[in-house]
């Protein structure tokens, strides 16, 4: 780890100005940036410290929906008795997210910022070639072990896999991320690879992530996190689901429904092809298995991963049938 210097941010606009230098990075709960900056992926020059920063930490829920101050911590998110109320799938996709410790410690902001598990980007002495870190040097999981790399909205450049549970929750409920001057959808906030795989989000240089903001509506109050993983704790998903639900006043047809995927695309993945299937019919496990299998539409696997394509839709199906009351 190389040295670097450090700037404690009296105020939001300082550590914005202090941002726009070219090897600034933003600290907050440390537990990406510390991680990448060991392995050699991140090399600040200067690092700003956001922590203490007032006013960015709050969480409120009222009847029009939720926001969530970037610097509040997932364990708090996930345990604050609004957002399990009127979001049950943003607090179960942040309680089975990391450990406890890394929970109290890590915030929301930081969470939809950190990077991809793939094992190629996190050793650059071992494997220089990665389009990601170094644009151009070419990508070292082609024709590498691909087992947790993505099958949706990759490219010839990239094929990583976004890691994060919290941004599926988010981007199944219209969530918002709040950059201070302008705000952007979570659905845009994320890219896919395409010929430029080391762009990943709309951040510009110089902005900061000052809250996420989430309407209520019906499907999030009736909504569930499914993450499917190698182990049952401090894991990353293979495949997960969040998925929420609201039927029409017969109790069975469905009104409206939202669906997204993680584990398995190159950023948090909205299946509203699975969407547009089911809402005005009526649900039963066949009309939710046929219509889980579309969320695979456009897939492409790359030897070790094909089994994500045949994962992912019963997790999907598994979580409707469960928000459903028909598992
Ligand atoms: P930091 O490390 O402080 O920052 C991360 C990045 O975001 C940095 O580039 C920083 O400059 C930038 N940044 C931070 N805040 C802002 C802001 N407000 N505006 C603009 N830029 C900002 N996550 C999951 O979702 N699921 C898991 O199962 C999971 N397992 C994990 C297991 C391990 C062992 C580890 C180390 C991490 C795991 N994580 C998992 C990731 C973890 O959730 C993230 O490391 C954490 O959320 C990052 O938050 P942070 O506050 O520590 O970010
Ligand atoms: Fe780099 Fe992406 Fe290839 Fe992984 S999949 S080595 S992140 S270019």
């Amino acid at each position: 780890m190389r040295d670097f210097s450090y700037l404690r941010a009296t105020s939001a606009d300082e550590a914005r100005q202090a941002a726009l230098q070219a090897g600034s990075v933003l600290l907050a709960g440390g537990t990406t940036l510390l991680d990448l900056a060991k392995c050699g992926v991140m090399e600040p020059e200067t690092v700003i410290d956001i922590t203490h920063l007032s006013g960015l930490g709050e969480i409120t829920v009222d009847a029009g929906g939720a926001t969530i101050g970037a610097l509040a911590k997932m364990g708090e998110v996930a345990d604050h008795a609004g957002i399990r109320a009127a979001f049950p799938a943003v607090s179960e996709s942040l309680s089975l997210a990391a450990s406890a410790q890394l929970r109290n410690m890590a915030t929301i902001g930081g969470n939809l910022l950190q990077r991809t598990r793939c094992s190629y980007f996190r050793e650059p002495d071992v494997f220089p070639a990665c389009h990601k870190r170094n644009p151009g040097s070419g990508c070292s999981a082609l024709g590498g072990v691909t087992r947790n790399h993505a099958v949706l909205g990759t490219s010839d450049a990239c094929i990583a896999s976004y890691p994060g549970d919290l941004a599926v929750a988010l981007v199944a409920f219209d969530a918002v991320v709040e950059l201070g001057g302008r705000t952007v959808s979570v659905d845009d906030f994320f890219l896919t690879p395409g010929n430029t795989p080391e762009r990943e989000t709309a951040l510009q240089r110089g902005e900061m992530i000052t809250a996420i903001t989430v309407p209520a509506s019906a499907a999030a109050k009736n909504s569930t996190y499914l993450k499917v993983r190698d182990r049952q704790s401090y894991e990353f998903a293979a495949a997960s689901a969040a998925v929420g639900l609201e039927f029409e006043a017969d109790g069975k047809t469905v009104r409206d429904i939202r669906v997204a995927l993680g584990g398995v695309a190159t950023k948090p993945w909205r299946a509203r092809n699975v969407e547009q299937a089911l809402v005005g019919k009526v649900l039963s496990p066949e009309t939710v298995e046929a219509a889980s299998r579309l969320a695979m539409e456009g897939a492409v696997s790359h030897g070790a991963n094909h089994y994500k394509i045949e994962l992912a839709p019963r997790v999907v199906a598994r979580a409707i049938l469960k928000v459903g009351g028909l598992a």
